[in-house]
């Protein structure tokens, strides 16, 4: 049955309103997605009936917002198809989370080891691999793109018997594309690395299978995928998240404390110092759930169908450079020669049109492109035909406009 996002904006009531006189049209939805109400719900219903401390205090609203505390953990658990609720680590989202994994995996790695990741990278997924490998005197390889926008066909030999870590996002923020990751995964285990995939910006749109992934570690943050803003997910196997030296130390994390020396606590409290983000777990939780009723399948072929309208339609008009994959993707990235993506994109917002313009935390992959930052219209469960029809309307006006 084909998606309908018009049952859902309803449960988005930020959406209905006009944004300078026109209506409001949101498509920065890989900066953020908005919130249904389920999740501001189950936001609201846990500091009116449940606030507690967690793990903590032995009374009636501590144990109960303990026990949906850990029913949320189990509910991200099964999102992901994680085989135990203790693989699941909260953080504040998916820049901690790699943080949490190159911190942790710095006792690991010797001077010439080899550190790999892709042309594709946000600066979350590359920065601190960058300053790890600053510490430990191993050495930050690429996989790239060649200047077509493909992957070399022999990247294989990027995987070597150094490469120690590889860390890889899943889908693009900046272009849309996708990564070959199982295969790349697939490589990099055959040279016994520990291996990472940034799902920062797939978990909102496919269905995510740790296990059939096989990685050792899936990083996101809930605001890209309906939940709230402040909360992300380390999941790890459990050999991997073990080996781990814990990023932050303190309370929660520890199971005795002597002056002496401190006995940490066991998976997954021993990655997750201090009291944490209790109210976005719950709406991460929710968010979940309000995914997992949707027809996952049918949502991404509708987003991917928005997208490709875009795409052919710009195409079509000319005189506009994109980036991204004509299929299979669910956000446009463009720029206009001789036209500057901001003043583009004052336009379009003038009109209501949200968008995102810049470089997307990706300045490598914008150098390579010849480019220091595109406009990118990326689309989310809500956005309709008539949305995305706006969308080139407005830009395509933008362009005569400004010419
Ligand atoms: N990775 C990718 C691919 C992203 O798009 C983003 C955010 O845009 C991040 C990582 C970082 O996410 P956060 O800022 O929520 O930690």
């Amino acid at each position: 049955m084909a998606f309908d996002p018009l049952l859902l904006r309803p449960l988005f009531p930020i959406l209905a309103q006009s944004a300078y006189d026109h209506p409001l049209t949101y498509l920065d939805n890989a900066a953020t997605t908005q919130k249904p109400l389920p999740v501001l719900d189950a936001i609201q219903d846990y500091y009116r009936h449940f606030n507690a401390n967690v793990h903590r205090g032995a009374h009636f609203l501590s144990d109960r917002a303990t026990n949906r505390f850990e029913q949320a953990r189990d509910t991200v658990a099964r999102f992901i198809n994680a085989p135990e609720q203790s693989h699941v680590i909260w953080t504040k989202g998916a820049t901690e989370a790699i943080n949490v994994v190159a911190y942790g995996l710095e006792h690991i790695l010797e001077k010439g080891d080899e550190i790999l990741i892709t042309s594709l990278e946000h600066h979350a997924n590359l920065v601190p691999w960058q300053q790890l490998a600053f510490r430990t005197g191993a050495r930050l390889r690429i996989v790239p793109l060649t200047s077509n926008g493909e992957w070399e066909p022999e990247f294989s030999h990027y995987f070597t018997d150094r490469t120690r870590i590889f860390a890889a996002t899943q889908v693009s923020n900046a272009i849309g594309a996708s990564t070959p990751l199982k295969t790349m995964i697939d490589l990099a285990k055959q040279q016994g690395a520990f291996t990472l995939v940034d799902g920062a910006q797939a978990v909102a749109h496919y269905p995510v299978d740790v296990q059939a992934l096989g990685c050792d570690f899936y990083v996101f943050s809930g605001h890209k995928m309906y939940g709230p803003t402040g909360i992300g997910v380390l999941y790890g196997k459990n050999h991997a998240l073990e080996i781990l030296m814990p990023y932050q130390t303190g309370g929660e994390m520890v199971r005795h404390v002597s002056y002496q020396a401190t006995e940490f606590n066991v998976l997954p409290y021993r990655l997750e110092a201090g009291t944490p983000h209790i109210e976005g777990v719950i709406g991460l939780a929710a968010a979940c759930d309000f995914l997992n009723a949707q027809d996952r399948l049918a949502l991404l072929a509708w987003e991917q169908s928005l997208a490709n309208h875009v795409y052919t339609r710009l195409h079509k008009a000319g005189g506009i450079e994109i980036y991204s994959p004509e299929k299979n993707t669910t956000l446009v990235s463009l720029s206009v020669p001789n036209i500057h993506i901001l003043d583009i994109n004052a336009y379009l917002d003038s009109q209501g049109v949200a968008v995102r313009a810049g470089s997307h935390c990706a300045h490598p992959l914008m150098a390579q492109l010849g480019v220091a930052g595109t406009l990118r219209a990326s689309f989310a469960c809500y956005n309709t035909m008539e949305e995305a029809n706006r969308f080139c309307d407005v830009l395509l006006d933008a362009i005569d406009l400004l010419n």
